[in-house]
């Protein structure tokens, strides 16, 4: 007999009658997770009543999390208006940001405050490509070349088989790298709105049976790891991975010294010394502050792959005090983010909490014309971390850190 009550589903699951992740089978998606729940708690004693109050059915999880037991609830605020002028984004956005960072949003909130007296932000996406990098075997460098010179007469027949499998991703490049009896080929796809590993896996997957029907090569793993995907590597920070964007404000020095309380001379030095001496000192991939707050806490409003924070973390800060004509020094100040994965489709995007903050940002679902939502994301989250930057700088040039941390934070 089957039951569909949830103390008599986690006795089944503690008497290992049924398995944790076959709960779905025998019930709805919310009383399987009410099941598990129960069963955890009686587990480690644990209460789990906030766990389980969430305010989104169940199955509309269910491509995002397995075995699940209810969801972890991260405060979202706003910050903005982010003022933006780009190829994609343009106008006012308020930007959703969810964190456990104190003191981060107010933070950030106060650049965007300065951008916007600045007259704003403007912000380029400058390349874009999604990458998956698949190894091939091969006897040795005889047949590394013979396979690298058909990949390279072949491009074309590489893009049919690999856009047969999507409406929309397109082939852009294939680029190949030979390590002994290893072959790499970094296949390079604009994925429109989509952030696009899913898309750019299984297009990848249908291309190397044919590299493998044409050439001695075999497949020994779809993912090469010269992708990059999720792991700080150089060659992300390079050629780039997803959207590479900046974004760039020219801020007058009154403005510095009246909100900001420091001079432009001294953030364009506080930026020297830290982001780029300190962090070329520290062998840092980020030449940067802390974009990585700004793009985390975005990634998790809005429904991206929060372990390609990693990869977001690839970003150079640049400022520079410029003399005016009258004497004055105005500040300009840019935040170049290499490999910013983003996708306005596809992934957490559809899930409830993370669509509306989409929604918030005017950008929820495909862009018209396709792409232009990702992009628009990208500028707005660079302008983001661009604040993020100047208003961190400031305060350590101002040296007033510690103190809003202490108002804030704790
Ligand atoms: P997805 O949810 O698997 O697919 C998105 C699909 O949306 C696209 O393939 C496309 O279908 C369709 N689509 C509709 N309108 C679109 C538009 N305007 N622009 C682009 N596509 C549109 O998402 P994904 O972005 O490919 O992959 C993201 C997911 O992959 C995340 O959940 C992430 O956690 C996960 N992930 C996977 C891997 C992996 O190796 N597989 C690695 C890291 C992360 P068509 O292709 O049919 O056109």
């Amino acid at each position: 007999m089957t039951t569909t009550d949830p103390e008599a589903l986690a006795d089944r699951v503690q008497n290992g009658d049924l398995r944790i992740h076959e709960l779905e089978e025998h019930v709805d998606a919310d009383t399987a997770a009410e099941a598990r729940r129960l069963f955890v708690e009686r587990e480690t004693g644990t209460d789990l009543s906030t766990t389980g109050d969430y305010a989104f059915p169940a199955e509309e999880a269910d491509s995002a999390v397995e075995n699940m037991i209810g969801a972890a609830q991260i405060p979202m605020g706003v910050v903005g208006p982010v003022d933006v002028s780009g190829s994609a984004a343009d106008g006012e956005h308020y930007l959703p940001m969810a964190t456990t960072e104190g003191a981060l949003l107010a933070s950030v909130n106060r650049g965007l405050s300065v951008i916007r007296s600045a007259d704003g932000a403007d912000a380029r996406v400058t390349k874009n490509g999604m990458t998956r990098a698949p190894v091939f075997r091969v006897e040795g460098v005889a047949e590394a070349a013979e396979t690298v010179e058909w990949v390279d007469d072949n491009v074309d027949a590489l893009r049919e088989a690999a856009e047969s499998t999507t409406s929309h991703g397109e082939l852009l490049a294939v680029d190949t790298y030979v390590v002994g009896d290893s072959v790499f080929l970094r296949f390079a796809y604009d994925t429109k709105d989509a952030m696009g590993m899913n898309m750019v896996t299984i297009a990848t997957g249908e291309a190397c049976e044919l590299v493998e029907a044409e050439t001695p090569a075999s497949l020994v793993a779809v993912s090469g790891n010269l992708c990059s995907d999720k792991k700080p590597a150089a060659i992300n920070a390079v050629e780039g991975r997803g959207r590479s964007v900046t974004a760039d404000v020219l801020i007058p020095g009154e403005l510095v010294e009246e909100r900001l309380h420091t001079t432009a001379d001294a953030i364009a030095e506080a930026n020297t010394r830290k982001n780029l001496t300190g962090s070329a000192k520290a062998g840092s991939l980020g030449f940067n502050a802390h974009a990585a707050n700004v793009i985390a806490a975005a990634f998790l409003a809005t429904g991206q792959d929060e372990a390609q924070v990693v990869e977001g973390a690839n970003a150079i800060t640049t400022m520079e005090a410029r003399e005016r004509e009258d004497g004055t020094t105005d500040l300009y100040a840019a935040v170049s983010l290499a490999s910013l994965e983003v996708g306005t489709v596809g992934g957490g995007t559809k899930l409830p909490t993370q669509a509306e903050a989409l929604e918030i940002l005017g950008l929820r679902g495909g862009g018209d014309p396709a792409g232009s939502n990702a992009d628009a994301l990208a500028e707005i989250i660079a302008v983001g971390a661009l604040a993020g930057e100047l208003s961190l700088l400031a305060a350590l040039s101002s040296r007033h850190l510690a103190s809003a941390h202490e108002d804030l934070g704790r």
